[in-house]
């Protein structure tokens, strides 16, 4: 263990469960921010809460087998990580993406813990995935992948066990196809995954959730420091479900926004998107599966192989892609280009040693199981909507969305520790999502 301030005991009690890297910086992120709450409750202590919490109730994996487009066989590791259920039915999404191991997907359900026990909805914490690479992909191939992992997830849920979700590289087609295949296989239409397609249960709204949630919380600390959006340059990186769904409420709300970016460079604007490019640039991404490399719009620039952060002065930073894409270079650049405030729309998009920087330079954090947590509380209105077989409008959904963002972001401040007056949101949110965690742990007895 590196960090001095994490207590022996919980340094022992991580070792000896020998996490992989990135679930082990998860952990110790946590760790130390809840540290002193450990110390202040001996319930907690004798319970054995944070050891309990460091362990998977299970983890499955299995194989996924398809035959792709030339009428070869190939095969897929496949896994979900049932985290905690202490809070509802284990609740996180699924990742397709090459680069997806166990690791990946044990600290991405940890997180979930922690951000869907912060939301104030009943719903535990789970993730999975598969190391599968949908693109370049047909449409053919990824249906058929997405019915052979259903094939083998189907009996590990329920819509009072396990309700997955998407994530990166799986959306509202991939949802469509695994629900398809769910429902052929089980006979129940029973909302067992969230994101669904319109005609399948999917709830109005539920797209946009994550990235307008985000923005909604970076609004709000702005506010705290009296400070306003209007007017504010905004450099988001990413160009997904998340980074878009920001961009264009971050626009309505009347920010300039100056970059997104996906994996081969950044697209920089430097006066700003117009609300006609970000609709193109929506259509153009979510519809025709471009690459931002071959679009081009009036005043934008692209960098290739680059990321948005040098290329652009701005007061407020959404890095929305993918985790650890924010070194601590990344984090000085951003901090000499001005900016002020930085929310993950992302899960752990900023390492340690970012986060460590903006805290030097008075730079705002919001932590990503607070600022993105607006997508997965929106995913459970979808499981209101279906349990009680109603239809909600989308105003319905996106006003309680605003309320479950504004409620995260008091929290955060009730239980953050202040330092040199401004608001620490990483221990915050860490805090108040354990206290709920501990206390029902303590409260379900052994
Ligand atoms: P998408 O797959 O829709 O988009 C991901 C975007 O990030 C793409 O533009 C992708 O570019 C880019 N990206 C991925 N990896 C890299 C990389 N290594 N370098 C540069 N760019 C990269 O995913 P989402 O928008 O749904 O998710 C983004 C993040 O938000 C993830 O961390 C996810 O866990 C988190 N999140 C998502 C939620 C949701 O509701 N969707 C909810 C809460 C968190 P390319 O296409 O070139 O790969």
């Amino acid at each position: 263990m590196t960090t001095m301030s994490i207590d022996s005991t919980v340094a022992s009690q991580i070792d000896a469960i020998n996490p992989g890297t990135l679930y082990r910086s998860a952990i110790e992120e946590v760790a130390e921010s809840i540290c002193p709450v450990i110390a202040e409750h001996e319930k907690y202590r004798k319970a054995r809460v944070f050891e309990r919490l460091l362990i998977p109730d299970r983890v499955i994996r299995f194989r996924v087998e398809w035959v792709n487009d030339k009428g070869e066989v190939e095969v897929n590791f496949g896994w979900r990580i049932e985290h905690t259920n202490v809070m509802g039915p284990y609740k996180g999404g699924l990742r397709f993406h090459p680069t997806v191991t166990e690791d990946t997907l044990h600290f991405l359900a940890f997180e979930q813990c922690f951000k869907n026990a912060l939301t104030g909805q009943p719903i535990g914490g789970g993730k999975g995935g598969s190391n599968f690479d949908p693109k370049g992909k047909s449409d053919n191939e990824v249906m058929r992948f997405c019915q052979a992992f259903m094939r083998e997830l189907y009996r590990h849920i329920g819509p009072s066990i396990d309700v997955p979700a998407g994530d990166i590289g799986v959306g509202g087609r991939e949802i469509g196809f695994l629900y398809g295949q769910y429902m052929k296989i089980t006979k129940q239409r029973d909302g067992v995954l969230t994101g669904k397609p319109m005609g399948l249960g999917g709830l109005l709204g539920r797209t946009e959730a994550t990235g307008y949630g985000t923005v909604t919380f970076v609004e709000q600390m702005l506010k705290h420091r009296s400070e306003k959006l209007e007017g504010k340059r905004m450099a988001i990186s990413g160009a997904g479900n998340v980074a878009l769904y920001a961009a264009e409420l971050a626009h309505q709300k009347d920010a300039v926004v100056v970059s997104l970016s996906d994996s081969g460079g950044a697209l920089i604007c430097k006066d700003g998107f117009s609300e006609e490019q970000i609709r193109e640039l929506i259509d153009f991404k979510e519809n025709q599966r471009g690459r931002l490399k071959d679009w081009s719009g009036d005043g934008c620039e692209f960098y290739r192989e680059d990321k948005p952060w040098s290329h652009v002065d701005h007061d407020v930073a959404l890095p929305c892609a993918t985790q650890h894409e924010v070194e601590k270079d990344d984090a000085k650049v951003m901090a000499d280009r001005g900016c002020k405030f930085v929310a993950e729309g992302a899960n752990m998009p900023c390492t340690h040693e970012a986060r460590g920087l903006f805290h030097e330079r008075g730079v705002s954090f919001g932590p990503g199981k607070a600022a993105n947590a607006g997508g997965v509380a929106t995913s459970c209105f979808e499981m209101s909507q279906n349990a009680s077989h109603d239809a909600w409008t989308k105003e319905r959904a996106l006003n309680k969305l605003n309320d479950v963002m504004l409620h995260i972001h008091e929290q955060c401040v009730e239980h953050a520790p202040k330092d040199n007056g401004i608001v620490n949101y990483g221990a915050g949110a860490d805090r108040a999502g354990f206290i709920k965690l501990a206390d029902a742990i303590v409260a379900m007895g052994v």
